[in-house]
């Protein structure tokens, strides 16, 4: 529904969106909070359409957000929780649609053989990084459970806005933090200017990374064009910004 390169955190939903919902056999959701506006969404459509929570069945992790401890939505950047995705997406295809059970069951199969190949790329990709400069701090705070089953340390920058440009006062901050932290590597998504980068890079020797999927797929013909090819993307930026 939020589409390619969107932010779900803060979609503001469609008359469309409203209609689809309406016309649905089955909504599938994230839950743990990731999506705030869709239950009321689903009231306003009038959807009688069972719900599945996708995360049903994962341990969430806890994490900061305004001040305050709450679960973590991100599950899916862990390939683990991604198993559960999908058994929970096969087990609510077949409870509408029963006599498709057999063609979920061999996709189902299918799709997490594909899992198992890409949690190990995962992990041999993290193996090459030394325990010492496995340290990012990244703008958006969406990488805990990958962090916490690969063993990465993601760390939020202190003081950065995720809405707006930094300030001299914020890029000092950042530079301080880098340093006293030992951080090899920053993904600063809302830094946009490349000059400021660029003092970041030359006043901390850290690497400036690429570009990172946390959420949104990118379009189908981009870099993370589905959930195989994000987390792909997103190994190979870690690589590359903490091996060189
Ligand atoms: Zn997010």
């Amino acid at each position: 529904m939020v589409g390619p390169n969107g932010d779900v955190h803060v979609y503001e939903p469609t008359p469309a969106d409203a209609r689809k919902l309406s016309a649905a056999k089955v909504v599938f959701v994230n839950g743990l909070g990731l999506e705030g506006w869709i239950i009321r969404l689903i009231t306003a459509s009038g959807s009688k359409a069972p719900i599945i929570t996708a995360t049903k069945g994962i341990t969430p992790r806890d994490m900061m957000s305004k001040g305050q401890i709450v679960p973590d939505p991100h599950a899916w950047q862990s390939v683990a929780n991604a198993r559960i995705y999908v058994a929970n997406i096969r087990d609510g295809l077949t409870m509408v649609d029963p006599a498709g059970a057999a063609i979920y069951d061999t996709n189902a199969k299918s799709y997490l053989a594909k899992l198992d190949t890409l949690e190990r790329e995962v992990k041999d990709a993290i193996a090459q990084i030394p325990v010492d400069r496995r340290k990012i701090i990244t703008t958006h705070n969406a990488f805990g459970y990958f962090g916490d089953a690969y063993g990465m340390e993601f760390i939020a920058p202190e003081g950065l806005s995720t809405e707006s440009e930094p300030s001299a006062r914020d890029l000092a901050n950042i530079i301080t933090q880098i340093r006293t932290q030992k951080v090899p590597a920053v993904f600063l998504e809302n830094v946009t200017d490349p000059r400021l980068m660029q003092r970041i890079a030359e006043d901390t020797g850290a690497k400036i990374g690429g570009k990172l999927y946390s959420d949104a797929l990118s379009e189908a013909s981009g870099p993370a064009g589905s959930y195989i090819a994000l987390m792909r993307n997103n190994v190979r930026e870690f690589d590359t910004a903490l091996t060189s």
